[in-house]
Order: C-alpha cells, then structure tokens, then sequence
C-alpha cells in the first residue's frame, strides 16, 4: 500500500478495462506462468467518507471508547482463530498481526481521540494515520509495518461499521489474486491449488507478497503499472519470470506458455548440479544460508555449497556479543553441513535495516548510508578480530576452511586491511562488492584479496540511489537495470584479468535468466536461496555459455531494466 494516506480501495478504478490482449509490465518477483480468471480482496472501507462525522456528545464518549475496544478484541480473535487453524510462517504472520490489533499505544492513542469527543471510526482512522506517518519516517523494516496497520485499521472499521470483513475471498475455481498490495493477513493461509498467481500495484521484490509467493511456489509479478483497471472475472496470463500480466490473451497461446513454464519447474525438479552450461562451462551454484538449520537444508538441494553465510543474521536478537567459543559453535554448523565443499562466510552486515543491539550504532538521517557493514569495525574494537577468530577456530574444529568476506567495501585501503587480518588468521580473504565505488575499482581491490562477492541487492541499491526496501521506486531497484550489469561486468572483467574468482550472491543470482546473464558478463559462481538453486541449475545447463555471453551484450546495450530482460530473451528462450 503506498505511503500515503490516500482512500483505502482495494476495486479497480473508474478508468477504463485495459484492451484484451493488453500486456501490464511489472518486475518479476517468482517465476511460472499461470492462466486463470483474476479475483480480488473484498472491498474496504472508503477512509475519507468515514472521517467526516460531527463531533460526539460527552456521555457518549465511554460507550463509544467500549464499541472500539470490543470490535478491536473481535479482530484480534478471530486473526488468533485463523493462527490456530494456519501452520508455519502462515500461522506467526496471522499472530503477529492479531498482536498489532491489540498494540497498547494505538489503542491509547484511540481511546485518547475518542476521548475527545471524535466518533470510534475517526479515531481509529486518525490514530492509523498518526502512526503510518511515524512507521514511513523512520523507513526500512518499520516501513513496511504500514500496510499490515492500515489492514487492522480496515478490519476494525468493517467491525465497527457491521460490514463483513475485508480480506482475500476462498474463490470456487484456481484463480489469480490481484490487488493493489497485499497485507501478509491477506497471504498468511493461501491454499496454492486455488490461487495459482499473484500480481499487485504496489511492492518491490522483496516484499512481503513476494515471500509469500516464493513460499507458495507460485508466480508473482509485483509493481504492475495499469492492474487497478483490471476487474475480478478477467481471463490473464501471470509470467513471473518475464514481469507480465497479459490481459484476455489468446486462449492457446496462454495455455501453451503455461505447459512450456511447467516444462521448465520439472525439469528444475529433475536437476542434480553440479553447475555447467550446456556446452560444459563450469559454474558453481551455491546457497545463501544464514544458520546451521538453513544450511543443513540447503544441503538437501543440489548446491554445492554456501555462496552467502549472513552471519549478522544469527544475532538479530542478542544484546550481548557473542563468545568467540559461542561463534565457534555456530558457524561450525554450517561448515559441518557442507563438510568439504566451499563455504564463504562474511562477518557482521551490521547496521542499517540489520542493527545489532550489542553494537553501538550511532543515532543516524541515513543509516544506509552509515555506518554499516565492514565500518562497524572502527567504533568497535575488536569486533571483527574477535568474529575471525571464531571463524579460524570453526574452521579447526571443522576440518572445513572457510572463504571469509567482508560487506560494504568501498576502497581498496579498506580491502587490504581486511585481507591482511583475515590471512593473519589462516583464513581466505574477499570482500563483497555492493558500493559502486568498489566495482569501479575492482581491479586495485583484487590486488588484496583472494576472491569477489557481487552484492547486487546493495549494488543496484547504491547504483540505482533507490532504497531497496520501497515499494514506489521498485522499477530502479531491479538488478535488471543496464548499469548494474555494466558494474558487474566491470568486476568480472577485474577478476577474469587476473584469474580471481568472481561470484553474484545477491537476488539477481536466484533470477534464472539474469543468471544466465551474469555468466556471460564473467561471473564464475551463483549463490541463491536455496529454493532458488534447481531452477537456476537447470536454466544454465540448457544454455551454452556463448548464448550466455550474447544475452549479456544484448542487456548491456539496452537502456531500460525492461528492454534489458527482453534482450536476454530473445536469446536465452
Ligand atoms: C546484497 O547486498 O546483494 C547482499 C547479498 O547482501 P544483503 O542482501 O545481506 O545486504
Ligand atoms: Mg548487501
């Protein structure tokens, strides 16, 4: 939902139904295709019209305050109810946002309007608002707290009003959800026999529609220009790998694309690795993991090892730093799970939309800008020695010695400092490249360090000057844009010139075409989530590897992340 505190309307728009035939252009979140008719939310309550209503007489007041908290405590059952009835990541989305519907400071903050002589509905709409407007200044993680408010507020307000409650209908055939954006209450539960797709207006790749989609294993294209207008009933054909939404498309033509996409997901299904092109040019597909159950997971797929161990991650929730033995433990995990196979480990990506309680972030305007990354290490002495040791000894216990890298790396100088204590330790030093700066340099970086991390997730972020958590400037941060690819090819090129591996662990990396891509810019490894690793496999085995390099200068000579795609497919089909 965007940041502003326009209408709630989940229907289309008055504007007129796009043509049949129509393609909507989107950014592709999980590849498939699928056919089917659209449905869409159930209709929520119009904002504006609700906040216009005169003034509440005093004695009226208390009763007014016991019908919010009523309908607040009705929304909050019943989202416990659908918890207890859901499992999984389903089930801690409903609870969590039943938590929210009971959140003692906006149900303060209503009571205190509603105190004030405002009718229940204006209050709550008016305490929302107070708080969406907190949520979107603070940004990242808080941020996308604004839709799951702006779902409660909806809920209370049908309570409120007697309307039934607004939400994803069970729809009688499989079916396409669209939807402006969707709240995770809306997603938590979906059963996938019965929405096949999911295509919105809003949200980026990473948002919450996206992992759902990705956990369901169904296509998704977020960030659809033009979908408002299309209504509930609509024949349309979702291509999450292509980023389309076609409206009323030829019936055999759709069916046919949606066999092909089938095609494809057993044949990934069938895929064993190792990684190759067809004609033989070996890559490796690795795993993004960020603990011991994640990897030994991801040891179930066919990666060949760990491309990206998030460390920062193992430690979201800890005030203290943690032991050296303690760190020992838990990277010996992962390095036991893929016993004998490459793991690369980075230390802490502190800061930014990842603060550590135990390390002293400053109060910061732009913390993605901050201090993140490998510049906690100034404010925090001994941090990264005391992480290396941990690593080193791992490694010792282990028998499995680790890549370490490090994130944020931004010059050369801050390269050969990190290589330096890294090899004081026995360890293999690389570092990650996320800063334009440092993919411009990459070659005086590579006089340091043993190895390349490409992070496009930061990379396009930092390339694009679009920050990677909003949903609004989704079209910049897609690792599609030509001048990332220019700025990997740059990298690559760095590596290849002096036999340095150069590998891609950022989500462009889990994209099979764009990985397709990356390889014919001279990227030598591919590190995915590991539900991503088949489909990327199985892709590249069925390309040659000078397909790949065609598709590469194809993208790179466009100018548009769109154009980018198209050129690669029509040589990567
Ligand atoms: C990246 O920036 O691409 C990356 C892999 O790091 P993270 O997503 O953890 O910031
Ligand atoms: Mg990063």
């Amino acid at each position: 939902m965007s940041a502003t505190s326009s209408p709630v309307s989940l229907h289309p728009a008055d504007t007129l139904p796009p043509a049949v035939g129509t393609v909507l252009r989107g950014i592709p979140a999980v590849g498939g295709v699928q056919y089917a008719p659209v449905i869409r939310p159930g209709s929520r309550p119009s904002v504006e019209s609700t906040t216009a209503t005169a003034e509440l007489e005093e004695s009226r007041r208390p009763g007014e305050v016991a019908r919010f908290t009523a309908a607040a405590a009705a929304v909050a059952d019943r989202l416990r109810e659908r918890a207890a009835n859901a499992s999984g990541a389903a089930s801690e989305v409903l609870a969590t946002t039943a938590q929210l519907a009971q959140d003692r400071a906006w149900i303060a903050a209503t009571e205190k309007r509603i105190g004030q002589g405002n009718p229940a509905v204006t209050a709550v709409t008016g305490a929302v608002d107070q708080f969406v407007t907190m949520f979107t200044q603070l940004g990242g993680l808080m941020a996308e707290r604004v839709t799951d408010l702006r779902d409660i507020r909806d809920r209370v307000i049908a309570e409120l009003d007697g309307l039934p409650e607004p939400g994803v209908p069970v729809p009688e055939v499989p079916s396409i959800l669209c939807a402006e954006d969707l709240a995770p209450v809306d997603t938590a539960g979906l059963d996938a026999a019965l929405v096949v797709a999911l295509a919105t207006t809003l949200g980026g790749p990473t948002s919450h529609t996206a992992i759902i989609a990705r956990q369901l294993g169904i296509p998704c294209v977020v960030a659809v220009d033009g979908l408002d207008s299309v209504a509930a009933g609509t024949m349309v054909m979702v291509d999450g790998t292509a980023g389309t939404v076609t409206v009323a498309p030829d019936e055999d033509v759709a069916s046919r694309a949606v066999a092909v996409a089938r095609g494809e997901a057993d044949l990934a299904k069938s895929w064993n690795g190792p990684g190759a092109t067809a004609d033989g040019h070996v890559v490796a597909i690795l795993a993004n993991v960020q603990d011991g159950a994640a990897a030994r997971a991801a040891a179930e797929t066919p990666a060949e090892g760990v491309g990206l161990f998030r460390t920062e991650l193992c430690f979201l929730n800890r005030s203290t730093e943690p032991s050296v033995d303690e760190q020992a433990q838990i990277y010996g995990e992962v390095l036991e799970a893929f016993g004998g196979s490459k793991v690369v480990i980075r230390t802490l990506d502190a800061g930014s939309d990842k603060p550590l309680k135990f390390v002293g972030h400053p109060d910061e305007a732009n913390p993605a800008l901050g201090v993140r990354g490998i510049r906690i290490a100034d404010g925090n002495p001994g941090i990264l020695t005391r992480q290396l040791e941990g690593i080193a000894a791992a490694a010792e216990n282990t028998g499995n010695a680790p890549w370490v890298m490090a994130p944020m790396i931004a010059t050369p100088a801050e390269a050969k400092a990190f290589a330096e204590e890294t090899r004081a330790h026995g360890l293999v030093p690389g570092v990650m490249i996320e800063v334009p700066a440092a993919a411009l340099l990459a070659d005086r970086i590579l006089e340091h360090v043993d190895f390349l991390s490409i992070g496009t997730n930061d990379l396009t972020q930092y390339t694009m000057a679009a920050d990677r958590m909003s949903a609004e400037l989704a079209t910049l941060t897609d690792p599609w844009q030509p001048a990332v690819l220019a700025l990997v090819a740059m990298a690559a090129k760095a590596g290849a010139a002096v036999g340095k591996p150069v590998g891609v662990c950022g989500e462009a990396a889990a994209d099979p075409q764009l990985a397709c891509v990356l390889v014919g810019l001279g990227v030598t490894s591919l590190s995915a989530a590991a539900a991503a690793v088949s489909a990327v496999g199985a892709k590249l085995s069925q390309v040659t590897l000078a397909q790949c390099q065609e598709a590469a200068a194809a993208a790179l000579d466009t100018a548009t992340a769109a154009e980018a795609r198209a050129a690669a497919a029509a040589v990567l089909a």
